[in-house]
């Protein structure tokens, strides 16, 4: 279980011309490694992220995940590629606000085949009881504090087993105890997972949680552990 990134560019056209943003980003992450990218609003963090979540393609320069291109598949595939390997959590939770919070963790499931909804229905209950919320299955997110519907969101993020875990500011919108606690909680299930855990932070807090920092700076990332 392999991430790789070399040379990556990527540059947004704008009115006035090619804006470069990610100019030769180099990354290496294996199982088990947990990086936490830090560096200023603006400087790209969102926009690696994205593209490492193949939910954005580069403008040169690569990305494989376990020795495959994402972005040399067929979008369909590309698709089914993303839902199966990558998992995401974002700063606002992106929950649906009508479902449940089991149903919330099963979303991804519904448009990935290949496992038996009991199956999915079973670890999906698991992982809200590992995540703190096994008394909350029937709650709507409205009916939740912003500390767990993170919870919710990290748990969907797990139910298909991805191998790549990324986190945009996931706990940007909570205050100072709640998001230690999310954080814990992300390093905590990525270890018992193995995942490639990437996640975005502006918070000095956060990313001392982790093991390995980068710094986003000039479009690329410089190691600051
Ligand atoms: P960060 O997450 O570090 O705050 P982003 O990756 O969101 O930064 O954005 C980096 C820069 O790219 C910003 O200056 C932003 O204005 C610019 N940018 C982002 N998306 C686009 C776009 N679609 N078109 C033009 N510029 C963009
Ligand atoms: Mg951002």
């Amino acid at each position: 279980m392999s991430l790789a990134v070399r040379a990556l560019s990527k540059e947004y056209p704008t009115r006035s011309g090619p804006l470069p943003i990610l100019r030769g980003v180099n990354l290496a992450l294996g199982r088990g490694d947990a990086l936490a990218v830090m560096g200023p609003s603006g400087s790209g963090k969102s926009t690696l992220l994205h593209i490492l979540g193949t939910l954005d393609t580069p403008s040169s320069g690569g990305v494989t995940l376990d020795g495959t291109d994402p972005f040399a598949l067929p979008e369909a595939e590309l698709a089914a590629f993303r839902n199966r390997r990558i998992g995401f959590v974002f700063q606002d939770h992106h929950l649906l606000p009508q479902c449940s919070v089991l149903e919330n963790v099963l979303v991804p499931t519904l448009v990935s085949r290949g496992t038996a909804p009991a199956v999915t229905d079973g670890y999906a209950r698991q992982l809200l009881e590992r995540v703190g919320l096994a008394g909350r299955l029937d709650h709507r997110p409205a009916e939740l504090s912003g500390g767990e519907r993170q919870r919710v969101a990290v748990a969907r993020a797990l139910v298909l087993k991805p191998m790549l875990l990324l986190a945009d500011e996931p706990t940007g919108n909570l205050d100072r105890k709640t998001a230690q606690a999310v954080g814990e909680l992300l390093l905590e299930l990525h270890g018992q997972e193995n995942t490639i855990l990437v996640v975005v932070t502006h918070s000095p807090d956060l990313a001392r949680l982790f093991p390995r920092r980068a710094e986003m700076a000039d479009g690329a990332l410089v190691d600051a552990t």
